[in-house]
């Protein structure tokens, strides 16, 4: 019984981290925390699919760039004049 208790808490604490993570790598920090707290596995697959909001894809080459980058580092074509149009 009390093994059962450890391992849920463990299971449980496992997803909450992995929600703060990815909040945290989408520059959603506080959503990340609440979700996982909230919601424990929910929450951090909601996290998962969850709009990134501190990277953009860049129009040339499609990979994922800092949504503040003037230059791709993928291709070097500038992307610092999308931010006018979005
Ligand atoms: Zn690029």
């Amino acid at each position: 019984m009390e093994f059962n208790i450890i391992f849920w808490f463990c299971f449980y604490l496992l997803f909450f981290v992995l929600s703060v993570y990815l909040g945290k790598k989408k520059g959603n920090l506080i959503a990340g925390i609440l979700l996982g707290y909230v919601l424990g596995p929910i929450g951090a697959l909601l996290m998962y699919f969850s709009k990134d909001r501190r990277h953009v894809t860049c129009p040339s080459c499609q990979q994922l760039i800092e949504k503040n980058a003037y230059i791709c580092p993928h291709c070097r074509s500038k992307v610092g004049i999308k931010v006018l149009h979005s």
